[in-house]
C-alpha cells in the first residue's frame, strides 16, 4: 500500500478521499487554491499545498504545479477524484512519466473512453448495445450526413466526440435544419473541446438514465456493482440518483452488467468506472464511459456494502479485486439528492457565507460534505455543496428516511435546493419511480415560480 497519496481535488470528493486514505492508514497531502484555505479537508490534513489563485486554470486544472506539490512532499499516487483533470489522459500520461501512480485507468484507456466516438466503437466491438447511429466521425459532405440522418431516422441528436458535461448536443427534429446544426455544433465542439469532430445518434424520446458501476484491476479481474438510476436530471446534469433502477428486471441489468465487465477486460481496464446508458422499452444503449469514480458513488457504496474509494486505492497500488462477481449482492435501496448552493427552482448559483448548517443524521443516513457553519462557499467552482445519501430496506423506507433527512436539513446564509428535494420527494411521479430524463424539466416548467 501507498504511504502517502496526493489529493489532486476540492469540495466534497476531496473530504471523502482523505476519509478513505485515513482508513487505509495512508497519509493525504491536500491541495487548495487560495480561495479553499479555509476548506474542512484543509484544516484536517496533516499536510496541505497551496497550488494558485482561485480561479481553476491556474490551480486545480494547473498540471505542473500538482506535479510540483507531489514531489516535494513525496507523494507515490495522485488521486484526481472527478471533474477537473480527472479524465485527462495528458495528466494522466504527465503523472506516471513523472514516477507517481495515477489512482485510475491507464491514459490510453482515458484516451479511447474520453473520445466518445472511439469509445463507441469500442464498446460495439465487445458486444455493449449501443444507440443507432453514424458509423464514427460524420463526413463533410452534407449530402453524405442528409443520407446518414435519413436512414437513422428523425429526431437525431448531434454530439461531440470530445463533449462532457452535458455540453455539445443539438436535437434535429428535421432535415431542413439539419446542415446548419452540423455546422454550428462543429464550430462549437471545435472551441469548447478543441476537437471539431461530431457524430449522429437516434435522439430517444423518453429514456432513463441508467449507469454501471464497475471495478477492475490490474489483472484483467472486473466485477459490476449494480446499478444507478440518475434519470432526475436538468440541463442533462443529475440532481437525485438512486439504486437499484425502479422496475428494471435483474437479469436486464445483469446481461448488461457482464458486457460492460466483458469490455473492461477486452481494453484492460483498471480502477473504477462508469458505463452510462439510455433505458428505452426494456432496451439499454450505451452512451459514454466515466473513467473515473462518479459524484453518486455513494448510493452503489449503501446498496453493496463495497467502499469504492478505498478500492480505487488498492487496485491502483497494485492489489487484487478482494470479491468476486459472484459475492456481490445488492441490498435495500439507497438514494442521493445533490445539495447545490443556488435558488432552487430558478438553480441561480448562490454562493456566500453560510451562517448556518445542521446536517441530518440517523438510521441509514449520510452525509458527504465540506461545508459547516461559517464557511464561505466561493464563486469560483461548481455550486455542489454535498449530498444526502439514504438507505432502507425497501425504496419506500428509503424515501421515508430522506424526506425525514431533509426536514432535519438547516442551511441557512445562502440559497440551496434543499425545497426542490423536499417537494420532489413527496411527488407522486417520483415516488412511482422509473420517471424518464425530461421529467424534471417539464416539473420545473410546471413549477415556474
Ligand atoms: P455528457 O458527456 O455531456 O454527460 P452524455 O453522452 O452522457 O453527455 O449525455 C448526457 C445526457 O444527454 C444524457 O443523460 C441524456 O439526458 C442526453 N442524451 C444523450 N444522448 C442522447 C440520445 N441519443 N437520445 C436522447 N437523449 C440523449
Amino acid at each position: 500500500m501507498f504511504k502517502k497519496i496526493l489529493v489532486a481535488n476540492r469540495g466534497e470528493i476531496a473530504l471523502r478521499i482523505q476519509r478513505a486514505c485515513r482508513e487505509l492508514g495512508v497519509r493525504a497531502v491536500m491541495v487548495y487554491s487560495e480561495a479553499d484555505r479555509d476548506a474542512k479537508y484543509v484544516k484536517l490534513a496533516e499536510e496541505a499545498v497551496c497550488i494558485g489563485p482561485a480561479a481553476s486554470a491556474l490551480s486545480y486544472l494547473n498540471m505542473p504545479a500538482i506535479i510540483s506539490a507531489a514531489e516535494v512532499t513525496d507523494a507515490e499516487a495522485i488521486h484526481p477524484g472527478y471533474g477537473f483533470l480527472s479524465e485527462n489522459a495528458d495528466f494522466a500520461e504527465r503523472v506516471e512519466r513523472s514516477g507517481f501512480q495515477f489512482i485510475g485507468p491507464t491514459p490510453e484507456s482515458i484516451r479511447i473512453m474520453g473520445d466518445k466516438v472511439s469509445a463507441k466503437q469500442a464498446m460495439i466491438k465487445a458486444g455493449v448495445p449501443c444507440v443507432p447511429g453514424s458509423e464514427g466521425e460524420l463526413p463533410d459532405d452534407p449530402a453524405q450526413v442528409r443520407r446518414i440522418a435519413k436512414s437513422i431516422g428523425y429526431p437525431v441528436i448531434i454530439k461531440a466526440a470530445g463533449g462532457g458535461g452535458g455540453r455539445g448536443m443539438r436535437v434535429v427534429h428535421t432535415e431542413a435544419a439539419l446542415i446548419n446544426a452540423v455546422a454550428m455544433t462543429k464550430s462549437e465542439a471545435g472551441a469548447a473541446f478543441n476537437n471539431p469532430a461530431v457524430y449522429l445518434e437516434k435522439f430517444l424520446q423518453n429514456p432513463r438514465h441508467i449507469e454501471i458501476q464497475i471495478l477492475a484491476d490490474k489483472y484483467k479481474n472486473a466485477v459490476y456493482l449494480g446499478e444507478r438510476d440518475c434519470s432526475m436530471q436538468r440541463r442533462h446534469q443529475k440532481v437525485i440518483e438512486e439504486a437499484p433502477a425502479p422496475g428494471i428486471l435483474r437479469k436486464l441489468i445483469d446481461r448488461v452488467g457482464d458486457r460492460c465487465v466483458a469490455a473492461c477486460k477486452r481494453i484492460g481496464y483498471r480502477g473504477a468506472g462508469t458505463f452510462e446508458f439510455l433505458y428505452e422499452d426494456g432496451e439499454f444503449y450505451f452512451i459514454e464511459m466515466n473513467t473515473r469514480v462518479q459524484v453518486e458513488h455513494p448510493v452503489t457504496e449503501l446498496t453493496t456494502g463495497i467502499d469504492i474509494v478505498k478500492t480505487q486505492i488498492m487496485v491502483a497500488a497494485g492489489e487484487k479485486l478482494p470479491f468476486s462477481q459472484r459475492q456481490i449482492q445488492i441490498r435495500g435501496h439507497a438514494i442521493e439528492c445533490r445539495l447545490n448552493a443556488e435558488d432552487a427552482f430558478k438553480c441561480i448559483p448562490s454562493p456566500g457565507r453560510i451562517t448556518m448548517w445542521h446536517p441530518p443524521g440517523g438510521p441509514g443516513v449520510r452525509v458527504d460534505s465540506h461545508i459547516y457553519t461559517n464557511y464561505f462557499v466561493p464563486p469560483n467552482y461548481d455550486s455542489m455543496i454535498g449530498k444526502i445519501i439514504v438507505h432502507g430496506d425497501t425504496r419506500e423506507q428509503a424515501l421515508a428516511r430522506m424526506r425525514t433527512a431533509l426536514g432535519e436539513t438547516v442551511i441557512e446564509g445562502i440559497h440551496s435546493n434543499l425545497a426542490l428535494h423536499r417537494e420532489l420527494m413527496v411527488d407522486a411521479k417520483f415516488m412511482e419511480g422509473g420517471a424518464n430524463i425530461h421529467y424534471l424539466e417539464s416539473w420545473l416548467a410546471d413549477h415556474a415560480r
